[in-house]
């Protein structure tokens, strides 16, 4: 007679438990019966904390592997981790997506992350001196000119009569609520420049830098001094984010500074003053004119800002909305948002057949096909229109910011690391950048996401990291966030 040994595979009694809790489990719906299995993962507690370590990441990455720290003079090991002795001899760590609808606690760092980055390079703080606050600064939005009439929020193109040769009225004359679907919308599809839109998004990073090479060209002029005198006398320091309004343009809401010629330690010239930063922003906006590379599919193109220029002298907070704070807070919102504000999709478009599939407006589907079109002319392969097609021809950045503006994501992420590493070992990850360490590390990737009970469990921590923060938010100022609640109210 073979002796118990608990092992299913030679165990009998243990093999009839086990396809007893087997039978058992499988009568039960399937979230429950992974949530049962999951129960009994001998090392669930560990599991815990390392999902809490990633506050609740809705598709953690896993890796394996390990890092050393070492004394750089003496040599000696000054830590060690390994995943060796993790549940499943891995690790996980966070996604990292800026995209609440990929990673809500994920984007909402991110945005914690810029929020930070935003206002150093306002207010100091992070390596930026506190004096830049006395540096001409502004809050400027540069828009797309129009495509096109669409429907817009309030009283819809009152003022326009008679029709277009497609049958549709110049005018709308409806009083749209603010979540109208048809906001954005065109009053006709077949008027629309959808060509010239795309084209525009496409370009959307280009024409940022035409406006920042324009504001030194400007500044010079308004001095007196060459192109290149210039920048030895200021230097334009600058961080921007792209947001899409409703009916798909991107549109650029920038923080501009003047510096010295050595960035934010030195004070910008005395003639350098805020109204002259002002003026040479708007002339400097008006003269961008690119051409398009040369197709078959479309005539003469210009691509220009939209003539609605709003830029904002920003102030230390007194009574005015346009605060530091305000400006950071506001920047930081759009970073966790992106093409799905203008209703449209997330990933990559593979096909035609993807397109008529997808759950959008025809407007956005009209844009996502023209994108493709335009993509498959090879005097326009160089835009790969056909990649950014999902992201209506835009290929940029999200947030970019000159070197001078502040800090880095990075180097926020390394002081986050360097003060979470006494709470928790799994945070030796993180590069060392001590001077007299070495970190040797190798890690490789294992895979990523949640199985459906772990998603549960992550979404419960990330609430309760959400609501700890929220409370402990509102116990700091006495009530709700001033910066949050006026958020909307600009727009
Ligand atoms: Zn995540
Ligand atoms: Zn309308
Ligand atoms: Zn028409």
């Amino acid at each position: 007679m073979t002796a118990p040994t608990g092992n299913p595979h030679s165990d009998p009694a243990a093999r009839r438990a086990h396809l007893n809790r087997e039978a058992r489990l499988r009568q039960l719906p399937d979230i429950d019966r992974d949530l049962v299995r999951l129960g009994q993962m001998p090392d669930l507690d560990r599991w815990l904390d390392q999902i809490r370590a990633t506050g609740g990441c809705a598709a953690p990455v896993y890796l394996a592997g390990h890092s050393t720290t070492i004394d750089a003079g003496s040599g000696d090991v000054l830590r060690h981790y390994s995943t060796v002795d993790e549940p499943g001899s891995r690790l996980a760590v966070r996604c990292r997506n800026r995209r609440a609808t990929r990673c809500g606690p994920c984007s909402r760092e991110h945005s914690g992350d810029t929020f930070h980055l935003v206002r150093a390079g306002l207010a100091g703080g992070k390596g930026v001196p506190a004096s830049v606050r006395t540096h001409p600064r502004l809050f400027a939005t540069l828009t797309a000119p129009s495509f096109g009439p669409v429907h817009r929020a309030g009283p819809c193109h009152r003022a326009r009569r008679g029709t277009c040769p497609h049958g549709h009225r110049h005018g709308c004359g409806l009083d749209h609520p603010q979540d109208d679907a048809r906001i954005g919308q065109p009053l006709c599809p077949h008027c629309y420049d959808y060509v010239g839109h795309v084209l525009w998004n496409s370009a959307a990073p280009t024409l940022w830098k035409a406006f920042r090479d324009n504001l030194y060209h400007h500044l010079a002029a308004r001095a007196g001094v060459g192109r290149t005198a210039i920048r030895k006398l200021v230097r334009v320091s600058a961080a921007k984010v792209a947001e899409y309004q409703k009916r798909g343009a991107i549109h650029f809401h920038a923080v501009i500074r003047l510096d010295g010629p050595d960035g934010p330690h030195t004070p910008p010239p005395a003639w350098a003053t805020t109204d002259l930063l002002l003026d040479t922003v708007r002339t400097a906006a008006a003269a961008v004119a690119l051409t398009p590379p040369e197709s078959a599919a479309y005539g003469d193109v210009r691509l220009r800002f939209g003539a609605q220029l709003d830029a904002h002298e920003l102030s230390d907070g007194d009574g005015s909305r346009i605060t530091d704070e305000f400006v950071a807070a506001y920047v930081a919102k759009y970073t966790s948002k992106s093409v799905e504000t203008a209703g449209a999709v997330d990933r990559r478009i593979n096909s035609l057949t993807d397109i008529r599939a997808l759950r959008v407006t025809p407007h956005v589907r009209a844009l996502i096909a023209t994108a493709w079109r335009l993509g498959g002319l090879p005097e326009l392969a160089h835009l790969r229109l056909r990649a950014w097609a999902h992201m209506l021809g835009y290929r940029g950045h999200c947030l970019t910011k000159t070197r001078a503006y502040s800090t880095t994501y990075g180097e926020l992420r390394t002081a986050r690391a360097e003060h979470a590493r006494t709470l928790a070992s799994t945070r030796e990850l993180f590069t060392d950048w001590d001077t007299e360490t070495a970190v040797e590390s190798v890690w490789r990737y294992v895979g990523q996401g949640h199985s459906p009970a772990q998603q549960l469990i992550a979404v419960g921590i990330a609430e309760d990291i959400a609501t700890n923060r929220e409370i402990a938010r509102n116990s700091a100022v006495g009530g709700s966030h001033p910066v949050h609640s006026t958020l909307e109210s600009v727009r």
